[in-house]
């Protein structure tokens, strides 16, 4: 686990961005709408309004977004001796050049901004607050990992050996900057790759992969492919010229790819259960902000999300916190992100199952402090919910939902709020507000998660900053964290050098 800075208030160059910037010009994409080819929709547009003029204002689950091929098993084998066979050129490029590459992937990634962030709206349903920061990550990664990629070379002692394959199966929930990072870090450490976008987000995966293309990334070394999960995909990630497996995604499909093949070198991010203590000493409306960002940002569908706030003591007992979480939590915009107004965005898909059973009730002893409602006939637009009284054990406590539903747990003491924390069995974020400094050395000391975040909330990790991974059922096989210092260690193997004496 990993303590992250109280202040990340100073973020990496990308982070600020130009807002009066034209968005960028017509798209050099596979894919057109009709708009971008009238060149007065790119031209003297103020930034924010020529992704809006993009996206389409209808709603989205019945909108066709992009047509696909899925791959037949033929070509699939193509792909494979295309990328066996083109292994060598890219790893025996100096990593000053491979660098080079990747930072123009930088460049062509800003230059695209408005694209990536039109293509996460029509497909995912991503609101604009969330994919500015979205493609601003994928920049950083690819800035990061060139910068990584230099300093693999130099390590002494041992010779690092690229992975000769390496495939990316990345998730529908952030599906430029995954994908962008998982590629970008085998790209700098040598190894070709195939990147599979996840079924629900595959124009925004192919746009992301075209932007590489364009800044050098040789078509053999990143080869892109459309397959369905059960069939194909299985047959991707369990072929034995595969060297190393990047997955984020749901736990079970981890497992999934582990029954496929046992000896599967597999770098997996997985699911998460978040919680947010509060303890008596935190700063209360801040705790209050940071909550509701990280329980309802993109509808609570980040395996980062905080699904509990875990309330000590006096901040159980008394109201204030709940008020103000009420009031928060109701002012929420809801709406599509082709309003620019929209703060909590729909789900991927119409409720179902255990979420829909969490939107729709509650566990004995709970009760709702804001009910949610479905706010559409598409059942993917709900409304946030926010239940009380849930109890240590119970299924809400336990179970990840992926959706816009927070849970408030209390506890008489800190501790008692560390071991309810610690009977989850994901360990990916966790949250304290407090601005006790023994409090919080004991929470640092005690609590069990990747990344530990102290008065901020538990989403949007900064590549280099806050490197990203989870602990306990959160990561499965080798899981050094993402956008940190020895992630790219993971994409390859170590020759020890014999010594001479
Ligand atoms: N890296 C993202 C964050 O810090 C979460 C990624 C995920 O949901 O898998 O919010």
């Amino acid at each position: 686990k990993s303590l992250h800075a109280l202040d990340d208030s100073v973020p990496p160059s990308h982070r600020v961005q130009d807002r009066s910037k034209p968005a960028s010009p017509m798209p050099t994409t596979m894919f057109h709408n009709a708009a971008d080819t009238d060149p007065a929709i790119a031209a003297n547009r103020a930034w924010g309004e020529g992704i809006l003029a993009r996206i389409p204002s209808s709603k989205l689950g019945n909108d066709t977004v992009a047509r696909h091929t899925i791959s037949t098993p033929a070509e699939l084998e193509q792909v494979f001796l295309t990328a066996t066979g083109s292994g060598a050129s890219w790893r025996t490029m100096p990593a000053q050049k491979r660098a080079e590459i990747l930072h123009r992937a930088g460049e062509i990634l800003e230059a695209r901004r408005a694209d990536l962030m039109e293509v996460m709206a029509s497909e995912t349903g991503k609101t604009l607050d969330q994919s500015d920061p979205e493609v601003t990550e994928a920049i950083d990664f690819a800035h990061y990992y060139a910068e990584q990629a230099k300093k693999l070379e130099r390590i002494s002692g041992a010779e690092f050996v690229p992975a000769g394959l390496t495939v990316v199966t990345p998730p529908w929930n952030f599906p430029v900057a995954i994908p962008a990072g998982s590629t970008l870090a085998a790209l700098a450490a040598g190894s070709p790759v195939i990147i599979k976008p996840a079924a629900q987000a595959r124009r925004s995966g192919a746009v992301m992969v075209d932007a590489l293309w364009e800044a050098g990334v040789p078509r053999d070394v990143l080869q892109l492919v459309n397959m369905g999960d059960r069939t194909l995909g299985s047959a991707l990630v369990s072929d034995p010229r595969v060297d190393r497996v990047i997955l984020t995604g749901g736990y079970e499909t981890a497992e999934l790819f582990r029954s496929l093949r046992h000896d599967l070198p597999l770098l997996a991010e997985t699911s998460g259960k978040n919680a947010i203590i509060v303890t008596p000493s935190a700063d209360l409306d801040l705790a209050v902000k940071d909550v509701v960002y990280s329980a309802f940002g993109h509808a609570g569908q980040k395996c980062s999300a905080a699904s509990l706030v875990i309330l000590v003591g006096s901040v159980a007992t008394s109201q204030r916190f709940r008020n103000q979480l009420i009031d928060a939590v109701t002012s929420l915009t809801v709406g599509y992100p082709a309003d620019a107004t929209t703060q909590m965005g729909p789900l991927i898909e119409p409720a179902q199952g255990k979420l829909l059973s969490a939107l729709t009730s509650v566990g004995a002893g709970e009760s709702w402090l804001v009910e949610p409602t479905q706010l559409d006939d598409t059942a993917m637009l709900w409304s946030p919910g926010v239940r009380e009284g849930v109890k240590a054990g119970s299924e809400f406590h336990l179970t990840e939902y992926f959706g816009p539903v927070l849970g408030i747990m209390t506890a008489r003491t800190l501790e008692e709020a560390i071991k309810m924390v610690n009977m989850i069995d994901y360990g990916l974020t966790s949250g304290i507000h407090s601005l006790d400094a023994d409090e919080v050395g004991m929470w640092l000391k005690h609590i069990e998660a990747g990344n530990l975040y102290v008065n901020r909330g538990t989403t949007g990790a900064i590549v280099q900053r806050q490197p990203f991974g989870g602990w306990k059922k959160s990561a499965v096989g080798a899981g050094t964290k993402a956008g940190g210092p020895n992630y790219l260690f993971g994409l390859g193997n170590w020759n020890i050098a014999p010594t001479v004496d």
